[in-house]
């Protein structure tokens, strides 16, 4: 129900956990959180409130300063660890708001090239999808794009990939998403609210909008996949 990434300079755990305290007023039923540390993805998930993922953090800490983090409000599949966010297939990890109509099809055509499902979500589809685009060669922007194409529903995502410290991807379709804007470090988030302690420059994607973000910025491509200006803008949030 809430989407928070981060491409930084510090600790992502904190930065994110934080970022999600500021998205708990649209409900939620988990949470959890994926980093990048020495290359390599990890996560950490709770269901209830997100001091029970604070409180995991603790007993077991995520390094990495490239992370992604997702409050929960569960559609398909039972609230519960298994099923919360974020989701993870092979070298890539994903957080979704919204619902993808079309993942029974997909998931039984992944199937068939034997990647098998191990939850009871919506959401794990697209990482499958993502991960088996991966798997015929294709880099990582290469692959959230094809996958993008094959997704119907609504969803605002975001995706990182292991031995890409500097890369997220993020798409909206239906739910909307803002990337933020930091000196060396880029952000994004559901609404800008959640990114106000960190930036006060923001740049909404629109509907169908897809981005490749580094620590260096955003390239955004429109739903026909052209490359697209968008002003960022100066919010005015108390944080
Ligand atoms: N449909 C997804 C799920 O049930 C995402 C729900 C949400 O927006 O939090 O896991």
């Amino acid at each position: 129900c809430g989407i928070v990434g981060v491409l930084g300079r510090h600790e992502a755990a904190p930065i994110l956990v934080e970022a999600l305290k500021r998205l708990e007023y649209r409900g939620y039923d988990s949470a959890g959180i994926a980093t990048i540390n020495a290359g390599k993805l990890d996560r950490r998930r709770a269901v209830g409130k997100l001091v029970n993922l604070s409180d995991r953090l603790v007993h077991e800490p995520l390094a990495g300063k490239s992370g992604i983090g997702h409050t929960r409000w569960a559609t398909h599949g039972e609230p519960n660890e298994k099923n919360a966010h974020p989701h993870r297939k092979g070298g890539v990890a994903v957080v979704h708001n919204g619902i993808i109509e079309n993942f029974r099809e997909l998931r039984t055509e992944l199937a068939a090239e034997g990647i098998t499902a191990e939850t009871d979500t919506d959401t794990e589809t697209v990482a499958m999808l993502v991960h088996h685009l991966l798997s015929t060669g294709l880099s990582p922007a290469d692959a959230a794009r094809a996958a993008l194409g094959k997704l119907e529903g609504a969803f605002a995502l975001a995706f990182l990939f292991d031995g890409e410290e500097d890369l997220m991807i993020a798409a909206r379709k239906g739910s909307p998403l803002a990337i933020g804007h930091g000196d060396g470090q880029m952000y994004v988030g559901s609404d800008a609210i959640a990114l106000a302690p960190l930036t006060d420059t923001i740049t909404y994607l629109e509907e169908g909008d897809w981005a490749v973000i580094t620590r260096a910025g955003a390239q955004i491509f429109d739903e026909d996949n052209r490359e697209t200006a968008r002003a960022p803008r100066k919010i005015r949030i108390d944080a």
